[in-house]
C-alpha cells in the first residue's frame, strides 16, 4: 500500500464559514494574490487573526487547507517528502508542501522564521514564476496547479537577526500587514466569540490597549485578541473579571515580578 494514498485532501476543506472580522482590505488583496497565482506574507503579531484569516479565505475560496506549523527540527523532507519502510516495502509518502501542490490546496507555514534557512529554500521555486516543487529525491518535478496557494506567517516584532526572514525569501511575496483590529473592531470580536458583555468588552480592550503600550518598556508583546478571548471566555464561564485577567493576560505576558504588579495594578484600576 502506497501511504501518500491514505491522504484524504477533502478532510482538509474548512466546512463551516470561519468567523472573521476584516480590519482591513485583506480579503481583497488576498483574492487577487490567489487569483494572480502570487504567494502570500502575512505579517503580524502573534494573535491578531492571521490564523483565523487564512482559513476563512481557504473556506471562502473553496480550497483545502495544508497548515505546517514551523519549527527549528523541521527538514524539507517533512516539506517534499521521503521514503519509508512500509510492510516491508520502500514507499514515497509525500511531504505537507508536495501534498498541497499535488490537490491545488492552500498551503499554510505558520511562523516561517523558526524553521531552519536550508528548510526555508525549498520554497523558493515555488514562490517565484517558476511555480514549481522540486522533488530531488524521487527524480520528479512537480508543477504547481493554479488553485495552488503558498502562504506563510512572520512576526516581525520579535526583532533579533535570528528571526529575520531573509531578503531572497521574503521578497518574493505579496505582503499584508496585520495588526491588532481597532477598539470597535476588537470589542465585537469579543462580544461575537464569547458572548461577554459590551460593557466588559470595553473594559478588556481597554487593558489591552495598556499592556500594548508597554510594548519595548518592560514587555515584549502587549496582549493579543486571542488573550482578550481567553480572558472573556473565563469571564463568561463565571471566573471573576481580575482573576481571569490575572490568569489569562497578566501571567502570561511576563515572568518578570516588577512587570507583573504593574500589569496588574492596570487591570485592578480597570476592574
Ligand atoms: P495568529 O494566527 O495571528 O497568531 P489567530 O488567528 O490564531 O492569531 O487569532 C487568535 C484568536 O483571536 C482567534 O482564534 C479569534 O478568536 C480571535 N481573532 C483575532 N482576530 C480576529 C478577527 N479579525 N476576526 C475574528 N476573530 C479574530
Amino acid at each position: 500500500m502506497n501511504a501518500a494514498r491514505t491522504f484524504k485532501p477533502e478532510e482538509y476543506y474548512v466546512e463551516q464559514e470561519p468567523y472573521y472580522e476584516a480590519i482591513g482590505n485583506e480579503v481583497e488583496l488576498f483574492e487577487a494574490a490567489y487569483r494572480n497565482q502570487l504567494p502570500v506574507l502575512l505579517k503580524g503579531p502573534t494573535g491578531c487573526g492571521k490564523t483565523r484569516f487564512i482559513e476563512y479565505m481557504a473556506w471562502r475560496l473553496k480550497r483545502p487547507l495544508i497548515t505546517v506549523s514551523c519549527h527549528d527540527d523541521l527538514t524539507a523532507s517533512d516539506l517534499v517528502g521521503r521514503f519509508l519502510i512500509h510492510g516491508g516495502n520502500t514507499v514515497w509518502v509525500d511531504g505537507a508542501l508536495a501534498r498541497a501542490v499535488r490537490h491545488g490546496a492552500i498551503c499554510y507555514l505558520d511562523e516561517i522564521v523558526e524553521a531552519r534557512k536550508d528548510t526555508t529554500v525549498v520554497i523558493h521555486p515555488l514562490a517565484d514564476d517558476r511555480r514549481v516543487l522540486p522533488m530531488d529525491k524521487l527524480g520528479e518535478l512537480l508543477l504547481c496547479p493554479p488553485e495552488f496557494c503558498l502562504a506563510i506567517s512572520y512576526n516581525p516584532g520579535y526583532q533579533s537577526v535570528l528571526k529575520e526572514l531573509k531578503q531572497s525569501t521574503r521578497q518574493r511575496f505579496v505582503a499584508l500587514e496585520f495588526d491588532y483590529p481597532s477598539a470597535e473592531v476588537e470589542r465585537k470580536i469579543l462580544i461575537t466569540e464569547t458572548g461577554i458583555n459590551s460593557a466588559m468588552a470595553d473594559k478588556l480592550v481597554k487593558f489591552a490597549q495598556m499592556t500594548r503600550n508597554l510594548k519595548g518598556n518592560g514587555l515584549d508583546e502587549g496582549a493579543s485578541t486571542r488573550l482578550l478571548v481567553h480572558c472573556a471566555t473565563l469571564i463568561v464561564a463565571g471566573i471573576a473579571p481580575l482573576v481571569a485577567c490575572r490568569s489569562a493576560i497578566t501571567q502570561t505576558l511576563t515572568d518578570d515580578p516588577e512587570m507583573l504588579k504593574a500589569v496588574g495594578e492596570l487591570s485592578s484600576a480597570l476592574f
